[in-house]
């Protein structure tokens, strides 16, 4: 009977230096003993996992692709992806899970950041049910205070926004089963973050926590420029609240300036003694018209939210099982 194949899927952009060890690493945790007890049912991983590592070549302009195509020679269970170009790391994960054979998909980070020890972890999670293994960090040494600060009203804003459930300091450090694999390969948008497509898949989740190791070597290639535009594309693509923000901004804005208005119309002609000056009043009626506008702008966003529902093309649902 043939074992599981578990398929690593790793973006990798100017790595050179990673590739050696991560695979090192991978190979000694296949083929090490067990130390502790949270194993399903081998003493081994190779007794019960085959594994094959997909590395997919974001474009990078190191030796990268060298170390890995030479990798690939000398082991059998290394494939790669090359890119033409850097299409970023989501699209480069994309392609990675698009591209694997496995019974189960962990994609992780080249950087060795995530952690090989607790693949364990995530198998054993998998083998108990859970179809979605998620790797929540709980802290890094590494991080800025921008990063750090950043995350967390990121996630604050989120959380209040988005319409599917997100766990704060998920990685992508993930685990997929084959049919979350094969749904997530039937999602057509192009602008994506992989994560969030994963959770808005659903599934079964389950979830591992673990310490960010700092990065092995080289620099993290995500500037503060790139994390803010990863950040605006998912509360984009999570939500339409900022569409409908201004729409409710006009209204709280005729709210005013209404009940205003009408409090300078009897002011005029009867005598509630405020005086209100000939630019007060004009004040308030542009106050106002900027209202509606706000408020039209708010209804086009309904309109532009059934129309980007649509042009985004997913699935309507998603089917576990049927008989
Ligand atoms: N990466 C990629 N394309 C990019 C940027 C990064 O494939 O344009 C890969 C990178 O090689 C690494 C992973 O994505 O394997 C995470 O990148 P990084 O360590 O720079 O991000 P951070 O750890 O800061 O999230
Ligand atoms: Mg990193």
């Amino acid at each position: 009977m043939r074992k599981p194949l578990i398929s690593i899927v790793v973006p990798v952009f100017n790595e050179e230096k990673n590739i050696s060890p991560l695979y090192g690493a991978l190979y000694r945790e296949w083929y090490m003993v067990e130390r502790s007890s949270w194993l399903y049912h081998c003493s081994r991983l190779s007794e019960g996992y085959d594994f094959e590592v997909i590395f997919v070549d974001d474009g990078s302009s190191d030796h990268s692709l060298e170390v890995i195509k030479k990798l690939s020679r000398e082991v059998d269970n290394v494939r790669y992806v090359e890119f033409s170009r850097n299409f970023g790391k989501e699209i480069a994960t994309t392609a990675g899970i698009h591209a694997c054979k496995g019974d189960a998909c962990i994609m992780m980070d080249a950087d060795l950041q995530h952690p090989v020890d607790i693949l364990r972890q995530f198998i054993t999670k998998w083998r108990e049910g859970h179809e979605v293994v998620i790797g929540v960090r709980r802290r890094s040494k590494s991080d800025s205070l921008v990063k750090k600060w950043g995350g967390e009203v990121f996630y604050r804003l989120i959380r209040v926004i988005s319409d599917v459930p997100v766990i704060p300091q998920a990685t992508d450090y993930r685990l997929l089963d084959r049919q979350v694999v094969d749904e997530f390969n039937a999602l057509p948008e192009r602008s994506r973050i992989t994560r969030g497509l994963i959770d808005w898949l659903g599934f079964k989740r389950g979830v591992i926590y673990f310490d960010a190791d700092e990065r092995a070597s080289g620099e993290a290639s995500y500037s503060v420029y790139k994390l803010i535009k990863l950040a605006v594309t998912s509360v984009i693509s999570l939500s339409l609240f900022p569409l409908r923000f201004a729409g409710f901004l006009g209204l709280l804005i005729m709210a005013v300036s209404l009940p205003m208005g009408v409090v300078m119309l009897v002011d005029r002609y009867s005598s509630l003694g405020y005086e209100f000056t000939g630019s007060a009043i004009l004040a308030n009626i542009v106050l106002f018209m900027v209202g509606i506008v706000l408020v039209c702008i708010g209804l086009l966003a309904f309109y532009i939210e059934h129309i980007y529902h649509e042009s985004q093309g997913r699935p309507m649902y998603i089917v576990r099982n049927k008989k």
